[in-house]
């Protein structure tokens, strides 16, 4: 950016001719030279020169000029009472904003009046709530290596870095480690911080976050080891027993420091009072990709109601909102702990009254962890703690709601309630309640408060009463009937007399002011009674004010408790709304069995069902380590499908019922998930490159636990190149990673894996041709889809015969689309070296990739459930494609898989003897899918087709005649 902060050059180079005043904003700009300045001046905020410029270009207000005697200044001033919006729009121009106010009332400065910075409005520091989302936390992050030393380089692979975030609108702080800056940028996704502040030895840039937020730096002194330590020991008695290593330290120390600069430096911030750890293992993790992959939180078409958090937000509060987010953002790993939530859950939907009631007086419960923010801060006004007590008014209710309650987590979160009876009484006692915005100006503190407020109160409301008779009495008085008592901010009370009257005036009446048609007059008593009225007035306001920030400071001395009752009610309304969602949505309890796959009965789609007349309900049923490979016309409900199994998986774990009939699964570490390149166009900012980064993320960082969605990965770029790296991304994920694995994928020839691996298998969906539509059946079939759906679909939308039957031709042929490319794909995988691998070097292969150990236990476990429904026969019957569950005889579609199986035939005694010798030992074995060793006693007729085929001319031999031979030589061996 551009930026024009600092002081303006034209002040700076006469600066010594600046009026008092203007040399008062220069020495502001100069102390916050990241900052634009707002400089206080009465009711305005103002800027001058380049700076007045740019606030008034990017803030839209009106230029001016402000001319004093050394000159004329551009000026651009914004209204202090509406500064929000304004400030609203410069910090989204990228700016940060420093504010600074008047700190002494400008009729008692004897001379230039004091102004000071009282805070700097970062993106992620903001605290008005016109600025924040109430639904949504607000975090700035730092990111810190153990030190900022030179010979420590904090880019190496696996440097540990610290990752710290606090929420300053309600003082939540949160620290972690991230192995390496891939991790720590995965953090920070997850976090989706409006700020982040790199400690000064890392540099980012925005455009490395895949979210919108501002990099911004800090003085560097922060982040010393030494000045995070003390600072950090302000908040937490002990830093070392909460935090793992000097970068967490450095993380927390600087993000504290920031957040302390941004709220005007006056050191620690009270209503921070926990700095709480977090391991990222402990929950399900998902990185920014997959929150939107999976529509989360937000929709790829930016339509609203389109995403989970959308379906499943009904909650009763902003504290309940936050928490469910959270929730999602971060469901969990451990079982027990799923199963608390669940029971919760479970218990409220079942007890309809209760949930109600609870929600209904969740309803009541104001954001009372941004509320005690404001009050530690200062900042509350009398409404605020009028909203504290309206919400702890609610939690006797909901306490008593919850006295029958029988699961151990409603137990023990209504034991966390809180009822803070003394805040409440003291608010009530000392609050009106409806008091005003202002609390400088009196009507804030409630009769009875205080003896002497009363009786200052009194003194006013006698005087007024005795202003109010005067009319009636001088009217009697003196005889005069149009005789007016009147009030004005200059000259005070007096009394109107009309010219023709002013003979009758009495001696004691003193001449105030004179207008046209009448004279004004006071008398002794009236201006007694006056500086009465209004001394007793202003002495109350005052006193007024002073017990007001007593009974604040009281307020915010408990912020702690009122931070525990706050994360019990947001927990509450985060269950009760789940278990309210569920039983409108028709929702199942999901189990869990750690030693089983994904299986789901009747499943659905939570977001799209919504919008869909009938949703089609589909099953899963995945082994643990299975790949399955989804094929069918494009609509047909692939990634649809894909998305519910994750999300289902995603819902469960956060706590929640899913939609389906019933769900066993198991728990999942990460979801991955990816988009092929042309699928994400809508996004806009897709590429091959970058879908390949995505992939490599995967293939590093997923283990057998996880769940990896794939959608039409590879089709961003050649035919043939997006088929080899599809197939070899399936081979991978099959032979070393080992994680279940659905594979939405255009590439028909990807079907034939299901023929050579174990655990990999087809799914399919069709299209029926209904008269003259298309009607997709949205239902999940198992085995492949039909090689030629593309044109079977053509055929059913209406494409003319010929077309349809010469495209059916090419396809016999073999020569549509990139005859070169697709077939010469097998050529490009790396099919001979696995095959060599598991030849010559299978423990090696398995020592280099310490998943391999996990992956390897799959296929047994794929062979026990029968997900491998090709028809393991024992032989090496995956030569003929037709006899697989696609039934696809005639297609062309089994390239890859035939010209595979002719190499696994050919080098067939080799496998066979690994095979043999070492089940389940080596990644590279696996593609054969019956561990007998069957191929190990060929017969003589199987050495004779095994020389037949050896002796083939593979490049010159068209897959149609590779299929004839093939199911020949097929035959031979039947025979035999
Ligand atoms: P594909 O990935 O195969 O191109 P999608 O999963 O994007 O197809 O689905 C296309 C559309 O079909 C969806 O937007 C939805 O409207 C509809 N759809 C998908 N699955 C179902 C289902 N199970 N029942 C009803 N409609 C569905
Ligand atoms: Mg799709």
């Amino acid at each position: 950016m551009d930026s024009v902060t600092g002081p303006p050059e034209r002040m700076l180079d006469d600066r010594d001719e600046l009026t008092p005043m203007m040399a008062q904003y220069c020495d502001l700009c100069e102390a916050y030279p990241d900052s634009l300045v707002l400089f206080q001046n009465g009711d305005f905020y103002q800027s001058y020169c380049e700076v007045a410029e740019e606030v008034a270009r990017v803030a839209e207000v009106t230029l001016t000029q402000r001319e004093n005697s050394t000159g004329t200044y551009p000026m651009a001033g914004i209204p202090v009472d509406s500064a929000a919006s304004y400030v609203e729009t410069l910090l989204d121009a990228g700016y940060r904003v420093a504010v600074a106010e008047q700190v002494e009332d400008a009729e008692e400065a004897s001379g230039l009046v004091d102004r000071a910075v009282t805070r700097v409005v970062t993106p992620g520091t903001v605290v008005d709530d016109e600025l924040l989302d109430a639904g949504t936390a607000n975090y700035v992050a730092c990111v810190a290596a153990s030190s900022g030393d030179a010979d420590l380089d904090p880019d190496a692979p696996g440097t540990t870095l610290g990752v710290a975030a606090v929420d300053v609108s309600t003082g939540e702080t949160l620290v972690t480690s991230a192995a390496g800056r891939a991790r720590a940028v995965e953090e920070l996704e997850r976090l989706a911080p409006a700020e982040v502040v790199p400690a000064p030895e890392l540099a980012f840039d925005a455009d490395e976050l895949d979210f919108d937020c501002a990099v911004n730096a800090h003085d560097a002194d922060a982040f010393s080891l030494d000045a995070a330590r003390e600072r950090t020991g302000a908040y937490v008695a002990r830093p070392e027993s909460v935090l793992e290593n000097d970068a967490e330290l450095r993380a927390v120390g600087g993000v504290l420091a920031y957040a302390e600069y941004a709220q005007g430096d006056d050191g620690r911030l009270e209503y921070v009072s926990r700095v709480t750890r977090y391991d990222p293992r402990d929950s399900l993790e998902l990185d920014a990709t997959a929150l939107r992959s999976l529509e989360l939180f937000e929709s790829r078409s930016h339509r609203s109601g389109d995403t989970l958090v959308d379906v499943l937000d009904d909650t009763a509060c902003a504290l309940g909102r936050r928490e469910l987010v959270d929730r999602l953002r971060r469901p969990l790993v451990d079982r027990d702990r799923i199963e608390a939530r669940l029971d919760a859950v479970e218990e409220f939907a079942d007890a309809a009254l209760v949930r109600e009631a609870v929600r209904d007086h969740l309803t009541e419960v104001y954001d009372v962890e941004r509320l005690i923010a404001r009050a530690s801060r200062g900042r509350a006004n009398a409404r605020d703690l009028r909203s504290l007590k309206a919400s702890l008014d609610a939690v006797p209710a909901v306490k008593e709601r919850l006295a029958d309650a029988e699961s151990d987590h409603l137990r023990s979160l209504r034991e966390e309630l809180d009822e803070l009876a003394d805040v409440r009484d003291l608010v009530g006692e000392a609050i009106r309640p409806d008091p005003p915005q202002e609390v400088t100006e009196g009507g804030v503190i409630r009769e009875g408060f205080d003896d002497e407020l009363d009786d200052l109160r009194a003194t006013e409301r006698d005087g007024r009463e005795w202003v109010a008779e005067l009319e009636e009495t001088e009217r009697e008085r003196t005889g005069i009937d149009s005789l007016e008592v009147g009030h004005n901010q200059v000259h005070g009370y007096y009394i109107e007399v009309t010219n023709p009257n002013l003979d009758r005036v009495p001696d004691d009446y003193r001449r105030r002011q004179t207008l046209k048609n009448s004279e004004r007059f006071y008398t002794p008593e009236l201006k007694r009674r006056e500086d009465e009225i209004f001394g007793a007035a202003e002495r109350a306001d005052s006193l007024e004010y002073d017990l007001f920030t007593e009974v604040r400071s009281a307020v915010a001395e408990e912020s702690e408790r009122v931070q525990s009752l706050a994360s019990a009610l947001a927990a509450l309304d985060a269950l009760s709304t789940l278990a309210a969602v569920a039983v409108r949505n028709d929702y199942v309890r999901p189990e869990f069995d750690a030693d089983g796959g994904i299986r789901i009965e009747g499943g659905r789609h939570p977001v799209v069902e919504r919008a869909q007349d009938e949703f089609v309900p589909n099953p899963a049923d995945f082994t643990d380590g299975g790949v399955a490979i989804i094929t069918g016309p494009n609509m047909s409900g692939k990634s649809t499908y894909m998305r519910q199994v994750a999300l289902t998986v995603v819902m469960a774990q956060a706590g929640s019922f899913v939609p389906a009939d019933a769900a066993t699964l198991p728990v999942v570490d990460r979801v991955f998930t990816r988009v092929g390149a042309s699928d994400d166009i809508a996004g806009g900012q897709s590429t091959f490159m970058r879908e390949m980064a995505e992939l490599t993320d995967i293939l590093h960082n997923a283990t057998a636990d996880s769940l990896v969605l794939l959608d039409e990965v590879g089709r961003g770029t050649s035919t043939a190149d997006g088929l080899a790296i599809a197939r070899a991304t399936t081979e991978f994920v099959h032979d070393e990673v080992g994680s279940t694995t659905l594979f939405a994928t255009h590439y028909h020839d990807l079907t034939a894996l299901a023929d050579e691996y174990e655990g990999v298998f087809n799914l399919h969906f069709d299209a029926r041709r209904d008269g003259e539509d298309v009607t997709f059946l949205h239902r999940v079939e198992p085995g492949p889809s039909s090689s030629s759906y593309g044109v079977e679909v053509a055929r059913m939308a209406g494409v003319p015969d010929p077309v349809v039957e010469r495209s059916r031709e090419l396809i016999d042929e073999g020569s549509a689309g990139t005859p070169s490319d697709a077939r010469g794909e097998p050529e490009v995988r790396p099919d001979a070296d696995a095959e060599a691998d598991a030849d010559d070097t299978p423990a090696a292969e398995t020592a280099g990739t310490p998943d391999g150990a996990d992956a390897t236990g799959a296929p047994g476990a794929a062979d026990a459930r029968g997900m491998d429904d090709d028809g393991a026969t024992g032989d090496w019957e995956v030569i003929d494609p037709g006899a697989g569950d696609g039934a696809d005889p005639a297609g062309a579609n089994g390239n890859g898989g035939v010209n595979d199986t002719l190499d696994a035939y050919i080098a067939g005694e080799t496998v066979g003897e690994a095979n043999a010798a070492s089940p389940g030992e080596a990644g590279g074995e696996r593609r054969t899918r019956n561990g007998d060793g069957a191929g190990a006693d060929e017969d003589s007729a199987a050495r004779a087709v095994a020389e037949e085929l050896r002796s083939l001319d593979l490049a010159r031999t068209t897959p149609l005649e590779a299929l004839n031979r093939l199911h020949e030589l097929r035959q031979t061996l039947d025979d035999d």
